[in-house]
């Protein structure tokens, strides 16, 4: 299989003169794909091409932005895998490394 590098989207970034606004705007069109997908219990094939529409057009504006997109998706990877979770009731608190507790979603029951 190809591998795309963030350079490949870039040049496709030029090639077809996009925008920060066109692909803010396309992200959460494709973000919406998604959740249609989920809402009609899709099969694993075509939520995984809405994933990959995500990712790219996600890839496509870190470009846009000179964001080195994989450097700071490790980086955050790396910072959530380090969390703790602990559930108070219907509260969820993350803590990193620093011990700071910062609340970050509600668990429905
Ligand atoms: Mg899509």
């Amino acid at each position: 299989m190809m591998r795309i590098r963030q350079g490949d989207i870039e040049t496709f970034n030029g090639k077809h003169s996009v925008t920060e606004d066109q692909q803010f705007r396309a992200l959460v069109e494709e973000v919406g794909e998604l959740a249609e997908a989920y809402n009609r219990d899709a099969d694993d094939e075509a939520v995984a091409e809405e994933l990959a529409d995500v990712i790219f057009v996600a890839r496509s504006l870190a470009g846009l932005r000179d964001i080195n997109i994989s450097t700071v998706v490790n980086e955050t990877t790396a910072e959530n895998l380090s969390k703790t979770t602990e559930t108070d009731g219907d509260k969820v608190t993350k803590s990193g490394a620093d011990g700071d507790g910062q609340t970050w979603g509600v668990v429905d029951d």
